[in-house]
């Protein structure tokens, strides 16, 4: 019987292209990221033997463990979680990408951290595009500012956008986040030329947000089962 993992992510990686070919666009051109956050190393494993690179982690020490268990494989680490100032450092030292910069001082930390011998750190400036309630994320009145500071800083590479929507089955809301997302990234590209990433799309929404243009999207539930 074929395992769950590979029977999900083929299926994930059928939407992907599917929704790819109806906007015109390279499948190739959306990469598919895993969100491993409370899943073992075993099922990070799984998935790593069914092609994909790409692990999303939320909490931070539960990451350092399993990059510790799975060091031998050659996989690409992503910190999407809130970060808080006082752990900005093992952040730095152990992830390719971090797409949840919110403000200032965690870019300025992010890039005094980065170990030299390391590449420079990619990061994307998460963005609040539709959820008052919610505190994560830089506000867009901010964004151009926040971006023209990053993007001075050595050490990082600004690459784009992230952004977490208001949940909502509702594809007609979940295309205008999107695409708030997008105009706000187009914008920015002309002042850094960094910048080609649309971090946004999850389990429910993957669909709306390749046809609006993601480039990375972030799938849990969809390839690992529900969170308990
Ligand atoms: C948990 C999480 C995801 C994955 O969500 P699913 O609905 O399980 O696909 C994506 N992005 C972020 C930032 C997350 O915290």
């Amino acid at each position: 019987m074929t395992d769950p993992i590979a029977f999900n992510i083929a299926k994930v990686r059928q939407r992907i292209a599917e929704a790819a070919k109806k906007s015109g666009r390279n499948t190739e051109s959306v990469q598919l990221m895993a969100v491993s956050k409370t899943r073992s190393a075993e099922m990070i494993e799984k998935a790593a033997q069914e092609g994909v690179t790409d692990f999303g982690e939320n909490y931070l020490q539960e990451a350092l463990d399993k990059q510790q268990q799975l060091q031998e494989l050659q996989l690409i680490w992503h910190f999407i979680g809130p970060i808080q100032s006082n752990k900005t450092r093992p952040i730095a030292e152990h992830f390719d990408w971090v797409h949840s910069v919110d403000r200032l001082k965690i870019a300025q930390r992010l890039n005094e951290q980065r170990p030299d011998e390391m590449p420079a750190l990619n990061v994307c400036i998460q963005v609040n595009i539709s959820d008052e309630s919610s505190k994560s994320g830089a506000e867009l009145s901010e964004l151009e500012s926040l971006a023209d500071a990053a993007s001075q800083l050595p050490r990082l590479i600004l690459r784009g956008l992230m952004t977490i929507p208001k949940a909502t089955n509702d594809p007609v809301q979940q295309k205008a986040a999107f695409s708030k997302l997008r105009e706000a990234a187009t914008k920015l590209q002309q002042k850094h030329r960094t910048i080609d990433t649309l971090s946004m799309g999850m389990s429910n929404d993957l669909e709306t947000a390749v046809a609006e243009g993601a480039t990375i999207v972030r799938i849990g539930t969809d390839i690992f089962g529900p969170r308990s």
